[in-house]
């Protein structure tokens, strides 16, 4: 062999695209007749130039159709704010035609933008379509209210909003934690962040209502009945989430958990209800609260058991 096979390895690459010299060609030629090794070299970089060629057409195919897609869908969206449009037009003549100022058209304009936030911003959004079409969503309904709170100069904006605020966060906020750009910031918090948003929101609308309502003994009962229950819902949840344990030893802690604490809160009522004056026949809770106990006890015992059996299986 005239050539070490280091100095054809080099020029291996050069020889496939034919970018050498005819010299360097006939060498290389010369050299694969002799030495397998090399020839073989040359194979495998065939191979991976038509592995590339083909994932770079698989990507221009996938190209082209997302393409075609978006501006499919970017063409339905256009149609579909065009048809939403329309009211908002047809009223703001009437309404100026009709020298009433124009009163309807805001209520109209505001109500376009809740049909414009559940089709027209997901078909349109170039990302995180899920996110941006709940919080506009969202956005729109109470802009909706404040317009109509506005018009029938009414003092119920606060109390409506953060209504809505809190029942949509109750449906959005599990799934938002979830999906981009949320999740990326929450990473392994996601639970709880849900939770936090959705105790904040409650309490936003308990608040709101005790203004509306003026009166000392709201806020009492209001959170008297409220805060011990959202207190339990965050022990489930916390159970559930981060106690290091098997389900049947989660499920039987929450079932007790619950028991005693419906327990204690029927004590609480009946001793507010007698010293109410209203008669109270005689109470069984007690039995439920020891059935509650005695199935979390038994579904822990499960659970220990099974957690046992599998650590003897390791
Ligand atoms: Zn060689």
């Amino acid at each position: 062999m005239k050539y070490e096979c280091d100095v054809i390895e080099d020029l291996l690459p050069l020889y496939k695209d034919k970018a050498c010299s005819a010299a360097s060609s006939k060498a290389v030629e010369e050299h694969l007749a002799e030495c397998p090794k090399c020839a073989q070299m040359l194979n495998a970089l065939k191979d991976t130039v038509i592995d590339e060629m083909i994932v770079r057409e698989r990507d221009e195919v996938i190209d082209s159709q997302s393409r075609f897609f978006k501006r499919r869908s970017a063409v339905i969206g256009s149609v579909l704010a065009a048809i939403f449009a329309l009211p908002i037009l047809i009223c703001m003549i009437v309404d100026l035609a009709s020298g009433n100022g124009l009163g309807w058209f805001f209520i109209v304009l505001a109500a376009m933008f809740i049909p414009t936030s559940l089709f027209v911003v997901p078909l349109m959004a170039p990302k995180n379509k899920m996110f941006l079409t709940m919080c506009s969503f969202t956005a729109s309904v109470i802009v909706l209210l404040a317009v109509c709170c506005i018009y029938t100069r009414g003092s119920w904006f606060f109390i409506a909003a953060s209504s809505v605020l809190f029942g949509l966060s109750v449906c959005f906020v599990p799934f938002i934690v979830c999906r981009r750009p949320v999740n990326a910031y929450l990473k392994n918090f996601k639970g709880l962040a849900a939770m936090t948003m959705i105790t904040a929101t409650f309490f936003l609308m308990m608040i709101c209502i005790g203004i509306h309502v003026a009166s000392r003994n709201y806020f009492i009962l209001a959170f008297g009945i409220s805060v011990p229950l959202v207190l339990l819902t965050w022990i489930i949840f916390l159970i559930i989430r981060y106690m290091p344990a098997n389900g049947f030893v989660k499920a039987g802690t929450c079932i007790g958990v619950i028991s005693i604490a419906s327990f204690i809160a029927d004590v609480i009522t009946t001793q507010i209800l007698i010293n109410n004056g209203v008669t109270v026949y005689s109470d069984y809770s007690y039995v439920g609260a020891i059935i509650g106990v005695a199935v979390g006890v038994i579904l822990i015992a499960i659970g220990l058991v099974v957690k046992k059996g599998n650590k003897e299986n390791d």
